[in-house]
């Protein structure tokens, strides 16, 4: 599955949604725009955030010089390659984080939970 931009941007706001209907778990403005990202953003990538988030983990991080955004462990070079072709997601392979490609983002900054 490729990572656009556009879905790198979704998930920064999923996390930062999950975040808020945690604190306002009573806010339907909240509820309802985090409903919505979750129908948008394509199921794998919701399920995995899910299992990620209760595991109390971080869900998405950059592959940067093939290096995990997470844990910094270096990545073989064959989910390097899997995620330059973007036909699956690919995670890393110490801390199960799902990468995505810096070069797509500007910031690569998802919060870290
Ligand atoms: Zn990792």
């Amino acid at each position: 599955m490729r990572i656009t931009p556009e879905l790198v941007d979704d998930l920064a706001e999923l996390s930062r949604l999950h975040d808020a209907s945690r604190r306002d778990p009573r806010d339907p403005e909240i509820q309802i725009h985090y409903q919505d990202l979750r129908h948008r953003v394509p199921r794998e990538l919701v399920n995995a955030f899910d299992v990620r988030r209760r595991a109390g983990q971080r869900a998405f991080a950059p592959l940067t010089g093939g290096v995990c955004g997470a844990c910094f462990v270096a990545q073989p070079i064959s989910r390097q390659f899997g995620l330059s072709e973007g036909e699956r997601l690919v995670t890393c392979h110490a801390c199960g984080v799902v990468f995505f490609d810096p070069l797509l983002t500007e910031d690569n900054t998802i919060p870290t939970r």
